[in-house]
């Protein structure tokens, strides 16, 4: 069996049990295996946590590991390696591959290849309609049978009403979290920035933050319909902010998600017009932005995700109108939200493990997203103060898009296990326990 641990004097976060304290954990055959002050236990392995927070493995709702079909962009391989070295002992995958993730094999694919490279945990999100068409139901419940935890068209929402209806239904009767990216194509259309006074200065056409609105707007009507438990992806408007906290207010099973890029930067980065700044959504105003934080702030927002999407050098390089949406980001979220959270004092540490771990397991009812005594030993620990500068160069994931680089962060993983093993060591960790 593997060893045991003894993670010593660290500020032990767990919102699952309410713990903010200075304490020691033990791990033993893959568990925690006890939780205290000044344990006196002995390990095959004591490492030194002081001035570090010992959190329930991070967990990321939003990535695209490209696997299979883009190769060339991310592989669960590069993918998973760079969301362990990013503190993240889970990630969930969007099934916009080629082929799609759309059917029970596509989905055991993904988990048999997960175990086979054994980085983080991944739990795949099957599509809603095959092919990611919008018009006829994927495989649902052989997909949930063989290990999707979630359903989305992501990429695309379902512009069709009924289909979308019945998605929900369907989706609702395993119970597993439906995830909507909200995007009405008649309003984005060919859209490549946020739709205001800097798009039509840069001569660009834009995406108005209605098409954003108006999908989730009817999706809450039809959500009503049905049991299921309905999530936002990358929320980006203000007036989708004002939707979903009145929608919970009414007591509806409504929960959401934000990325770093939303939170930390506004339409006006468009300017320089670098396709590191294209993302869908896309980057909004400031007011949009504050609403995001606040949102964050008062809960209406659940959980913080990254929306790690890997494109190639070469695809990036296009003009900024033909270039592909998104970015990278599973190793530079938690310095990132740290930065547009924890600095400005928007939410306190425990929040924001709350948003980073226990509440994304909640949504996906997976294992994680707590230290009590006899679960999975999955365990982030982070250094808070730890400066470094983002560089993709030392990225590992295997593309390098990102608006970030050269950024000057504060705080970064330097330990991640899954079940009691180590998945990613910072070097001078490995230093202070020998
Ligand atoms: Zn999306
Ligand atoms: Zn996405």
């Amino acid at each position: 069996m593997n060893k045991s641990i003894l993670i010593r004097g660290g500020r032990v976060i767990d919102p699952s049990q309410e713990i903010d304290d200075v304490l020691d954990v033990v791990i033993a055959d893959g568990k925690i295996a006890a939780l205290g002050r000044k344990i006196t236990h002995t390990a095959d392995e004591v490492i030194d946590a002081r001035e570090m927070i010992v959190a329930p493995g991070l967990i990321d709702v939003h990535v695209h590991l490209r696997e299979p079909g883009f190769e060339e962009k991310e592989t669960i391989e590069s993918g998973t390696a760079a969301a362990t070295a990013g503190g993240f002992t889970a990630v969930a995958c969007m099934p916009n591959t080629d082929p799609t993730l759309d059917n029970d094999s596509e989905i055991e694919f993904v988990l048999r290849q997960a175990a086979r490279v054994g980085h983080t945990r991944v739990y795949p999100i099957g599509a809603l309609t095959k092919g990611r068409q919008g018009r006829e139901l994927a495989e649902i419940g052989l997909m949930v049978r063989a290990g999707a935890v979630a359903f989305s068209d992501d990429g695309d929402g379902i512009a069709d009403a009924s289909v979308c209806l019945r998605a929900m239904r369907y989706v609702s009767m395993f119970d597993r979290l439906f995830v909507q990216h909200c995007d009405d194509k008649s309003l984005s259309g060919d859209g490549c920035m946020n739709a205001g006074l800097t798009a039509t200065r840069l001569g660009l056409p834009g995406i108005p933050a209605l098409a954003e609105e108006v999908m989730l707007q009817r999706d809450l009507a039809l959500a009503r319909q049905t049991e299921v438990r309905y999530h936002v992806a990358h929320v980006s408007a203000a007036g989708s902010v004002e939707l979903v906290r009145r929608a919970k207010a009414a007591g509806q099973r409504v929960t959401a998600e934000v990325t770093p890029h939303h939170l930390l930067l506004t339409e006006e980065a468009c300017g320089t017009y670098d396709p590191n700044y294209k993302m869908h959504p896309p980057l909004r105003s400031r007011a949009d932005q504050e609403a995001l934080l606040e949102g964050v702030r008062d809960g209406t927002i659940d959980c913080l995700v990254s929306d790690h999407a890997p494109h190639s050098q070469q695809e990036k390089e296009h003009e900024f109108q033909l270039a592909p949406f998104g970015i990278i980001g599973v190793e530079t979220s938690l310095a990132l939200f740290i930065k547009a959270l924890i600095e400005p004092k928007v939410i306190t540490w425990p929040a924001m493990i709350a948003a980073m771990s226990s509440r994304p397991a909640e949504l996906l009812r997976v294992a994680g997203g707590t230290l009590k005594v006899g679960s999975a030993a999955d365990v982030t620990v982070i250094d808070p103060r730890a400066e470094w500068t983002i560089s993709v160069e030392k990225l590992r994931s295997k593309s390098r898009n990102t608006p970030f680089d050269g950024w000057n962060v504060r705080g970064r993983a330097v330990l991640t296990l899954v079940e009691g093993e180590f998945r990613y060591r910072d070097e001078r960790v490995a230093a202070r326990a020998g």
